[in-house]
């Protein structure tokens, strides 16, 4: 299968359609924010370093990212394809990248940029909770993925959660970070010419159908 690269600015949907094409093609999803947040999870010192820096919406300085990304394309199931979510988010990460791809023997990556306009992201980011035992991803803005009962998982019950950087001031770092450096790998992909855009504005299920023709999936 052919490997993706989702880039996006945050909440434009990179996490529900790589969990789609997971669940629909047997895509390894590898998001460096969930290793991110594993790796915090963990308490010690790298933890705090790193929850510090999420928590201020800012980048994981590259060389670590980098070592975090080898480590787990390292591992074996990313032989059947994998979709990357979160990372290359600039230019130097793109091309350790390449690097780490040519020495892993893993095969060359399809980006795909999901356009959506900045209005509606910060509706997504600020309205998003997750749930706390499945993960399932909900929005209390938007009538079609509001929780049947406030604050409740309706697939396990669980309680809801947001996350810490999931709040209005982080979001327009973040989205301004997501401007000022990963849009110079807009240019970057495009001159390698392996560089697709989907319009991401209508919701997760209309753009992965596009993804899905871009693809040739279904
Ligand atoms: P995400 O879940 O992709 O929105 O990422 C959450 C946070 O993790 C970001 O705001 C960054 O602080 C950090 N992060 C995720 N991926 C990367 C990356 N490729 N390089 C640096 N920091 C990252």
């Amino acid at each position: 299968m052919i490997n993706i690269i989702l880039l996006a600015a945050p909440a434009a949907g990179k996490g529900t359609i790589s969990k789609a094409l997971k669940e629909k093609y047997d895509y390894v999803h590898i998001s460096t924010g969930d290793l991110l947040r594993e790796a915090i999870a963990k308490g010690d010192s790298l933890g705090k370093k790193l929850k510090e820096v999420l928590n201020q919406g800012l980048l994981v300085e590259d060389q670590l990212m980098n070592e975090i990304l080898e480590k787990r394309l390292s591992e074996k199931d990313v032989g059947n394809g994998f979709i990357l979510d979160g990372f290359p988010r600039n230019l130097k990460q793109a091309q350790s990248l390449e690097e780490i791809l040519n020495r892993l023997k893993l095969n060359p990556v399809k980006v795909i940029v999901l356009d959506v306009a900045k209005e509606t992201l910060q509706e997504r980011v600020t309205g998003r909770r997750l749930c706390k035992n499945c993960g399932a991803i909900y929005n209390i803005y938007n009538p079609e993925h509001r929780p049947k009962i406030e604050n409740v998982c309706d697939l396990c019950h669980s309680e809801l959660y947001q996350r810490t950087d999931d709040n209005e001031e982080t979001f327009l770092t973040r989205y301004q970070t997501y401007l000022d450096q990963s849009l110079a790998l807009l240019d970057f992909y495009k001159t390698k010419g392996n560089l697709s855009k989907v319009d991401a504005s209508g919701g997760s299920s209309e753009a992965l159908s596009l993804i899905e023709e871009l693809l040739n999936l279904s």
